[in-house]
């Protein structure tokens, strides 16, 4: 059968920030607050910010979740995260649950549990360590033998000898999330303009003073750059450096089909998440691309402990990719077209063979699958920093500047709880101690600290 590839996002979703991405509104002479970057982190920035009366304007070169955050597999889970993240992810949890009744604007969150699959003793052993966190933090997750696997997903449990789940994780759509997010921030009087990429900020005196898009300057003292992928790139030109490499991920999903389960599954072969259309997206649950760039030679001194982590599910190449970021200008007029707008959406093609692979596994691993078509594809570039674990700081070079990035493949479930404490940051009210995510810890001789995300 024939695959489609996509550009869903302009064609399913029902937005006037999708589509025709040009948005009709120019940018404020004033705001206290611009956000660059409209995906996850930094609508749930806008939302929280407009929710305190702070005005803030948001600039998204493309359309409102157009990039990693319209693209991930819509996990939502506190199962197998870092330490340093847990409160983070509560406070998250917290936010989806309500998001939905509060705004009026659809999500599509859903709890019906997160496993992970076990294949054998070591891997059930290794699963220790989360339920020593999980009890630390009172959550409730429980290994399970495969006659209690067999409940939750049906046939697929003879593949595994148990696993680990957390009930009370959960799923969202990432094709509606965000835009949910985004309507909910506009409606408290944020502004939201697609469409319209920032290409760089002024400075009065050592602070920032301006922030120039290609419609215009905005007066503001407080500018947060949530570039996702764009980050290291965008930081660069301002002088700052941020460690920040990419992975290509793969996804697919089914049409709409009855099966037992409805969750999400994370296993090394196919990891599944039930949709809200009765389908199911599907992702290979350890083929990651990784497209080699001079970012690679020049940041892997630091990514030494991710590599080895990840050394088994990343794939190596180096193609075009290499030449265009060695001749990609390092900075720019701000008065003259800049890289932002020539590249409205990141929008890699999915990985063919990883995407045969699950094609041929799916009705192994999931029996209750075999008859199911993967009718659509895509990919998203996921970005790391290099101990898995996003950058939340201010920049001490420049006062009145912040950056928020650097998410590591799981910035969506954390998405809205990040908001809230960046909001807060920016207040200077902090609500979490930020010290393990500032970014001067990957410069400052402090080891880089890689927790096993199981
Ligand atoms: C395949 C895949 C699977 C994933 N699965 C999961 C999952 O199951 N669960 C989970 O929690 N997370 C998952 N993630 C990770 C998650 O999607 C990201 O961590 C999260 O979406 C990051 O949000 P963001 O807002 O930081 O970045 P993005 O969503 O990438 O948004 C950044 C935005 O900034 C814009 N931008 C960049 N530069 C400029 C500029 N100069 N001016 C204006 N706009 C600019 C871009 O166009 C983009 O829209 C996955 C990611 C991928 C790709």
């Amino acid at each position: 059968m024939e695959i489609k590839n996509i550009e869903f996002f302009a064609e399913n979703v029902n937005s006037t920030w999708s589509g025709d991405f040009q948005s009709p509104i120019n940018p404020p002479k004033n705001t206290d607050v611009v956000i660059i970057g409209g995906g996850i982190i930094g609508v749930s920035t806008a939302y929280f910010l407009a929710k305190e009366g702070i005005k803030v304007c948001l600039c998204e070169k493309g359309y409102i979740s157009g990039e990693q955050s319209g693209r991930n597999w819509g996990f939502v889970r506190i199962q197998g995260r870092d330490e340093r993240e847990i409160p983070m992810v509560l406070e998250s949890q917290r936010i989806w649950r309500s998001f939905s009744s509060e705004t009026g604007e659809d999500t599509g969150y859903e709890e019906g549990g997160c496993l992970f699959t076990a294949h054998n003793e070591k891997e059930l052993q290794s699963y220790q360590s989360w339920l020593e966190l999980a009890e630390k933090y009172d959550i409730e997750t429980e290994l399970i033998d495969q006659k209690a696997l067999s409940n939750e997903v049906g046939l697929a449990s003879k593949n595994w000898i148990g696993g680990i789940i957390t009930r009370t994780d959960g799923r969202a759509e990432p094709q509606k999330a965000t835009l949910a997010i985004a309507r909910a921030a506009e409606k408290l009087g944020a502004i939201i303009i697609t469409g319209c990429s920032v290409r760089g900020i002024e400075t009065s005196g050592g602070s920032l003073s301006k922030v120039i898009t290609e419609k215009g300057p905005i007066n503001t003292s407080t500018a947060l750059c949530a570039a996702g992928a764009w980050s290291s790139y965008f930081c660069r030109s301002l002088g700052i450096s941020v460690p920040q490499l990419k992975v290509r991920g793969t996804v697919a999903r089914t049409n709409r089909i009855e099966t037992k389960i409805n969750g999400t599954i994370f296993d090394k072969r196919i990891s599944i998440r039930k949709r809200n259309d009765g389908g199911y997206t599907l992702a290979h649950g350890s083929i990651l691309d990784h497209l080699i760039t001079p970012s690679t030679l020049y940041y892997s001194p630091k990514y030494i402990r991710a590599l080895i982590n990840e050394f088994n599910v990343l794939r190596l190449s180096i193609g075009r990719e290499f030449i265009n970021e060695l001749t990609a200008p390092k900075t720019w007029d701000l008065d003259k077209e800049s890289p932002f707008e020539k590249n409205r959406v990141l929008n890699p093609k999915p990985n063919k063979k990883t995407i045969a692979k699950i094609q041929k596994q799916l009705g192994k691993v999931y029996p209750e699958l075999k008859d199911a078509n993967i009718v659509e594809s895509w990919a998203g570039m996921v970005e790391t920093t290099p101990d898995v674990v996003p950058v939340i700081s201010h920049i001490d070079k420049i006062p009145g500047f912040y950056l928020s990035t650097g998410f590591s493949g799981h910035g969506f479930g954390i998405g809205p709880g990040a908001g809230s404490v960046i909001s807060k940051m920016i207040q200077n009210e902090p609500t979490i101690d930020l010290r393990e995510f500032r970014l001067e810890r990957f410069f400052d001789g402090s080891p880089i600290r890689v927790e096993t995300d199981i």
